[in-house]
């Protein structure tokens, strides 16, 4: 059977609906911050496959407010998490790290998967970015030291219509179509608009988990679209997207522009995809905020 960590969040749900057989479970059911809870978990459930999707995560000011949280449950969910797997022999484990680890600066761009440990994470997600480096330590330590068949993604920012909209939690995309739904005039965004990003439909991801297992594909991969625009450049897309290109765009020039960028090369991952096509932002922002609406209604 598979076992889907972080199952109730907004990867877990895309990949519900591309894979209803898993089990998924949220933090309600097993704190995995508790090793007593995920021994209980694994004793249970005994997966072939574990798909390890649980973290901390958070936007920009709440990384830079609780640093320590974002470190500590990460580090300690993750080795939980892998220890209980290699107790239980799980024979695959995919787990999700995340473009904003990789170095702050490189000398080119896009960053392939060799270059994660190529220079320091940005200062404003420094202790998210450990805890996720760590993990990719553990994994690459597993798979050296006991031969495991366990792997591990590196997606850029995503976006769904499975994502939360409350402010402290959402992420641009999410944050950006909730605006431009309640807009009069104007649409405010964070800093100069000026970073460039990867933006990508949750559901690609979960597509992509899917297409792993399905074909017992054991890698480490980034996943990203080969498209990068500036912030300001995805709100005039959102706004074209949702039919309200009319709308103005503003700065909070006091709020953080966060890394400048860290688009990745998804080449090699795309070179044992058959036929895959990451979905547009066009078409993607257009389904959430569709999504949004009758929601809100
Ligand atoms: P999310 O919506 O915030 O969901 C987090 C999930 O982790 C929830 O199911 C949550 O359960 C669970 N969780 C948190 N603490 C837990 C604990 N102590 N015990 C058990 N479960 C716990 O996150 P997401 O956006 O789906 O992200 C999934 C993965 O993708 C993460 O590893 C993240 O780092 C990575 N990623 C995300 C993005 C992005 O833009 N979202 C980009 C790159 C990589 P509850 O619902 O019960 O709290």
């Amino acid at each position: 059977m598979i076992l889907v960590t972080g199952g109730s969040g907004l990867v877990g749900k895309h990949l519900k609906d591309v894979l209803p057989d898993a089990v998924y479970i949220s933090s309600k059911d097993f704190d995995l911050t508790d090793i007593d809870r995920v021994d209980a978990m694994m004793d249970y459930f005994r997966p072939k496959v574990v798909v390890h999707l649980a973290a901390r995560v958070g936007g920009i000011m709440d990384n830079i407010s609780y640093p320590v949280d974002y470190l500590e449950e990460n580090v300690i969910m993750n080795t939980n998490v892998l220890k209980k797997c290699h107790e239980y022999n799980t024979d695959r484990v995919i787990s999700v790290l995340s473009t904003c680890i990789y170095p702050d600066v490189v000398e080119s761009y896009p960053m392939k998967e060799d270059e994660l440990f190529n220079g320091p994470p940005p200062k404003d997600n420094f202790a998210y970015a450990m805890s996720k480096r760590c993990m990719a330590t553990q994994i690459d330590s597993y798979v050296k030291q006991y031969g495991k068949d366990w792997s591990y993604l590196i997606p850029c920012n995503l976006y769904g219509e499975h994502d939360k909209y409350e402010e402290h939690h959402s992420h641009f995309v999410s944050a950006l179509i909730k605006k431009i739904k309640e807009a009069k005039d104007s649409v405010e965004i964070w800093g100069t608009g000026k970073p460039l990003r990867q933006f990508m439909h949750a559901e690609d991801l979960a597509r992509v988990i899917k297409y792993m297992i399905d074909n017992n594909i054991i890698d480490n991969f980034n996943v990203a679209p080969d498209y990068v625009h500036s912030i300001e450049e995805i709100t005039k897309i959102g706004m074209e997207s949702c039919g309200k290109g009319n709308l103005e765009i503003t700065y909070d020039n006091t709020k953080p522009d966060g890394q400048y960028r860290k688009d990745v090369d998804s080449s090699k991952l795309l070179s044992v995809l058959n036929d895959f096509e990451f979905t547009s932002l066009e078409e993607g922002i257009r389904r959430v905020y569709d999504n949004f609406s009758e929601r809100y209604n």
